[in-house]
């Protein structure tokens, strides 16, 4: 029997690396230049945590989630989002008693139990940046800039950025209502997945992939127009930190999150370029709720999540693939144990360093250096040596005098 990769989820070969690294290189620059300092949380978490905050009509919940039972009985997820772990870990370890608000980030591989498709797996790894224990709306701007220049940074493209404001406790259920009442008249016009969320969460029809679905929520009433003063104040704030920061916008009036815990602030970085159904690149928003519903003291937050495989799928030009610098074509194989030790000391002060193992030929080692990328290739004679530097003359040097050359 062959053995293959799991459904949906991805080998990330060495090719594939340096475009992988450069958007996470990206991040981890960005983090420190915005002061936002790594956390990490385990990969998987008690059911509960993601059953309370995820909201039991959520896609994530109902369909998604890898839940198993460990030897001990207890019912345990494998992280499908790192906002809610990451709060829980705020509450654990009393962060709130830290100079607030406390700004982290996360990267490392969620799980979804998803029809997997190009941009969508059942692995999968995110960016997480996270704000908690502020509810200034610079702080909403400040995260929605910093993942522009995470993208400048990572040459990842998008095409725009969607911008929306949810309301909150005060405002948010008189307009569910009025929602509800609107989809419940049409509701001959949703699909099966529509009416579920009809009865438990309406904002989310919002978040539809259904053409139809779509098409009859065109007319559908929107939160904007009934925000209360607060949320609305709010919001005008964010848009005037964006403005500030010169990041541009599209209001979305229809544009909903699919959680349970986000209030007023939601966003969403599109990439056109990917199919329709996986060209959301980054996606957050302000979730003022979710420490409470964790049992903490009321607590604001914001943040957002990129998916690391659909920013790599939106990279412009090519990741410069990592190269060794100085390769050894050993012309006589007798000699190679006397190559070691300068191979070792150059590999230790930091010179990417390699040479042929495939007993090759000289012309074969050749081709190899050459698709190593090497800058210096060092032909190792019966005698002496030969250095090569890419565009110069050869320059031939003995066996002590190499050292110095390199
Ligand atoms: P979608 O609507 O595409 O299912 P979502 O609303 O479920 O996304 P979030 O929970 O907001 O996504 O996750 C943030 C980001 O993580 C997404 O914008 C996307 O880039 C990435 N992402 C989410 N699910 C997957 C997946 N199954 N495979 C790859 N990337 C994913
Ligand atoms: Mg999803």
């Amino acid at each position: 029997m062959k053995i293959e990769a799991p459904r949906g989820t991805l080998d990330v070969l060495p090719a594939q690396q340096p475009a992988r690294e450069a958007v996470i290189h990206a991040a981890e620059s960005a983090a420190v230049d915005f002061g936002y300092r790594r956390i990490g949380t385990p990969t998987f978490e008690d059911t509960a945590l993601f059953a309370r905050t995820s909201g039991s009509g959520s896609d994530v919940v109902q369909k998604e989630m890898y839940t198993f039972e460990d030897r001990g009985g207890r019912s345990l997820t494998l992280r499908p989002e790192a906002t809610a772990p990451i709060a829980r870990a705020y509450l654990e370890h009393g962060l709130h008693r830290e100079a607030q608000p406390v700004k982290t980030f996360l990267i490392g591989p969620m799980f979804r139990y998803s029809a997997p498709q190009k941009g969508r797996y059942r692995e999968f790894w995110q960016l997480n940046f996270e704000a908690m224990g502020s509810a200034d709306p610079a702080v909403d701007a400040e995260l929605i800039q910093l993942f522009t220049e995470i993208a400048r940074r990572a040459g990842v493209g998008y095409t725009r950025l969607a911008l929306n404001s949810i309301g909150d406790r005060d405002c948010r259920p008189a307009y569910v209502e009025r929602l509800r009442e609107f989809l419940a008249a049409r509701v001959g016009d949703l699909d099966e997945d529509a009416r579920r969320k009809l009865d438990t969460s309406p904002l989310r029809v919002f978040d539809s992939k259904n053409r139809d679905v779509q098409r009859t929520l065109a007319d559908a009433p929107t939160i904007g127009d009934s925000l209360c003063a607060t949320c609305a104040e709010h919001f005008a704030s964010v848009r005037a930190f964006l403005d500030a920061y010169g990041v541009e916008y599209e209001l979305a009036p229809t544009l909903v999150r699919g959680l349970d815990y986000y209030t007023r602030t939601v966003f969403e970085f599109v990439n056109e370029g990917l199919d329709a159904a996986q060209s959301t690149i980054c996606a957050g928003g302000r979730y003022d709720y979710l420490i409470e519903e964790l049992g903490g003291p009321p607590t604001p937050g914001v943040g957002w999540a990129a998916g690391i495989e659909r920013m790599v799928l939106s990279r412009e030009g090519k990741a410069k693939p990592s190269a060794v610098e100085i390769f050894f074509a050993v012309d006589e194989p007798a000699r190679r144990a006397e190559i070691l030790p300068l191979v070792a000391r150059l590999r230790a002060s930091g010179r990417p360093t390699d040479l042929d193992y495939g007993g090759r030929s000289l012309k074969g080692q050749l081709t190899q250096a050459e698709r190593s990328g090497a800058e210096i290739v060092v032909i190792v004679r019966a005698e002496g040596a030969t250095i090569r530097r890419r565009g110069e003359q050869d320059h031939e040097a003995s066996l002590a005098e190499l050292e110095r050359l390199l």
